[in-house]
């Protein structure tokens, strides 16, 4: 078995859709990034790379490549969770926390899981936990948004 970490954070602005998790949130601001800035999707893909221990998402989606301008990090889970099977690896759990003051995430959670799963991973084996900054920090001042993710891959041949 091998196990991998993730994280992720992004500033929240004004004037671009809030998604998480594959999900479209209703929200005044949503995050900058190249891509669509799924926090919670590219911490799980770091933690896909890292347990695969092939590197990092820069590595596998420069902000320079225009392939993956604007794209869905669903998408982007989805061909990270095929390089892992192509090496010979399976996604065996998938535990996350998401780290946001506001909009309350516990209502999109189940969506979240089921978004995911457009990835390969199946939604029985993800888990999703959501926390607020308690006022403190970055995600406190509502300035970003944050997550982390955790992988457990097993051999599948
Ligand atoms: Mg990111």
């Amino acid at each position: 078995m091998r196990i991998g970490i993730g994280y992720d954070s992004h500033r929240l602005i004004e004037g671009r859709n809030l998604v998480i998790g594959g999900v479209e949130i209703p929200f005044q601001k949503g995050l900058l990034a190249h891509s669509d800035g799924d926090v919670l999707c590219h911490a799980i893909i770091d933690a896909v790379i890292g347990a695969l221990g092939i590197g990092d998402i820069g590595s596998h989606f420069p902000d320079t490549d225009p392939q993956w301008k604007n794209a869905s990090s669903i998408a982007m889970l989805k061909y990270i969770v095929e390089i892992s099977s192509a090496n010979g690896y399976g996604v065996s759990w998938i535990d996350s926390t998401i780290l946001a003051e506001s909009p309350k995430l516990a209502p999109h959670i189940e969506s979240m899981r089921n978004a995911l799963a457009q990835s390969g991973i199946p939604s029985g084996i993800i888990n999703i936990k959501a926390k607020t900054g308690e006022g403190m920090g970055f995600v406190g001042r509502q300035e970003g948004i944050a997550a982390y993710a955790v992988c457990l891959l097993r051999k599948i041949r």
